[in-house]
């Protein structure tokens, strides 16, 4: 995949607008309370930062490491806990922020992880992308920004073998 044969999906005011809508409707639901936000790293850098810049109640930011693709374009399935170590979530409201969701196996391992270990306030899901007709597993995100077709997308966080984190946009490559 080179630079040259990438096609912006979202631009970078786009996701920007889409951060800010989101980040309302959390302000919202959650109002004064605390929120525990846990990134999903690596690909959810970019999203969590803007994101929590435009929470308004008391934030404390987690982050873990998890990876399900190797250095292809296609999903394992199987999700790999690379650094998963968190505080007492114990009776805090729990938001995780993941870039997208594909086939749902790491949303519902994470989901999982966290309601089997700890009893929080409430646990939920809010990922930028999400590609609803690769779902495998059973789980909608409580929160999404997009909703995107069966393309492999880079930038924004998102890489593909560890580059185009850095892009401000989302594009797409048909060469794979
Ligand atoms: P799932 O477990 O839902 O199949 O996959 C979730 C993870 O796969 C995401 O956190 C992301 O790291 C990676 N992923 C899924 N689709 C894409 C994509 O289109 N582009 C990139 N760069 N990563 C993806």
């Amino acid at each position: 995949m080179q630079i040259k044969d990438l096609k912006v999906l979202f631009t970078e005011e786009q996701l920007q607008n889409k951060v800010k809508e989101l980040a309302e409707r959390i302000n919202q639901e959650y109002k004064s309370e605390e929120l525990i936000t846990i990134c999903v790293l690596k690909g959810a850098v970019m999203f969590a930062v803007d994101l929590v810049k435009n929470l308004t109640m008391p934030v404390k930011m987690e982050f873990i490491r998890l990876s399900s693709y190797g250095s292809g374009t296609v999903s394992s399935g199987k999700v790999h806990a690379v650094d998963i170590s968190l505080p007492d979530l114990n009776d805090k409201n729990v938001l995780i922020i993941e870039d997208i969701v594909d086939t749902g196996h790491t949303a519902k391992f994470l989901l999982d992880f966290i309601n089997n270990n700890f009893k929080t306030k409430s646990t939920k899901f809010c990922s930028l992308l999400d590609k609803k007709i690769s779902r495998a597993a059973e789980i909608e995100p409580d929160y999404y920004g997009f909703e995107i077709d069966d393309k492999f997308v880079v930038g924004y966080g998102l890489d593909f073998d560890g580059y185009f984190r850095n892009l401000k946009y989302i594009a797409y490559s048909d060469k794979v």
